[in-house]
């Protein structure tokens, strides 16, 4: 696995045939590696990002906590078949004078986009920026970050790329924890805690959702009409703010 640090290099990698591009902030879980998986299957070539974008963290975000371990997730990702790692610096990819954004306007401002303000406008930059300089036909994203997936699918038919959105179903923990890189500010106490929230909405059902995460601090439980429709939830369990979701109607996705 090569590891490119510049756009140029990036773009001088020989590659003929089916590319698949993985965009990840690093601290590499299963469900990273199934990501990469999933495109090691599909594609010629398997490009994943390394970058803890700035940019789609507020203000009074945890982006300096954000966990950092290149070492070992360079080697976690080459073996699980990542060809190349692109792992750049901030400046690569926001240069002096950056100003340009892309806004997915009502989809970005709903759910994490009403707690995170500006989050998704990070998000969807950054992935354009990624899909521009890598050129893949495939990007592969988690059904974890639901929201994430509606909104950069959007972008893409909106702003007519050629990529295809494969979406990778969520891998969680034995007793339901979704995995998350965030996972590891928990408390051992606060992780327990946290089981309520895949349990709240392994109830299919909002109402019942709220009621089991009554005295938790929640941001939101509801339904929202992705593609597939999916019961999604954010708490606050201590600092570490947890998001997951349930698919609710799997025969429409
Ligand atoms: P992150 O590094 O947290 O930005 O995540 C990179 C990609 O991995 C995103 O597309 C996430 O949706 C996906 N991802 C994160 N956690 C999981 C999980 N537990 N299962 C499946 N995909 C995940």
């Amino acid at each position: 696995m090569k590891i490119v640090r510049t756009i140029e290099d990036l773009r001088a990698q020989p590659c003929d045939g089916t590319v698949g591009l993985v965009p990840t902030m690093g601290a590499f879980h299963e469900g990273h590696l199934a990501l990469f998986r999933a495109a090691r299957a599909e594609n010629d070539l398997v490009v994943a990002s390394l970058f803890v974008n700035p940019a789609q963290f507020g203000a009074n975000e945890d982006l300096a906590a954000y966990p950092r371990d290149e070492e070992r997730d360079a080697q976690e990702a080459e073996e699980a078949g990542v060809d190349v790692l692109f792992a750049p610096d901030a400046t690569e990819l926001y240069p002096p004078g950056f100003q340009t954004w892309v806004d997915v306007e009502q989809l970005a401002g709903r759910l994490e986009g009403e707690h995170r303000p500006g989050h998704f406008r990070g998000v969807a930059t950054i992935c354009l920026k990624l899909f521009n300089i890598v050129g893949p036909d495939r990007a592969y994203f988690g059904q974890k970050d639901a929201q994430q997936v509606a909104v950069l699918k959007r972008m893409v038919r909106d702003l007519d790329l050629e990529v295809e959105i494969r979406v990778v179903p969520t891998v969680r923990d034995p007793d339901g924890l979704a995995l998350s890189s965030r996972n590891a500010y928990l408390s051992p106490e606060e992780r327990k805690l946290a089981l309520t929230l895949p349990r709240a909405l392994a109830t299919k059902d909002a109402a019942q959702a709220r009621a089991r995460l009554n005295g938790l601090d929640v941001d939101y439980v509801e339904v929202a009409d992705f593609e597939p429709r999916v019961l999604v939830a954010a708490v606050r369990v201590g600092k570490t703010r947890l998001i997951d979701n349930v698919v609710l109607d799997k025969e429409r996705s």
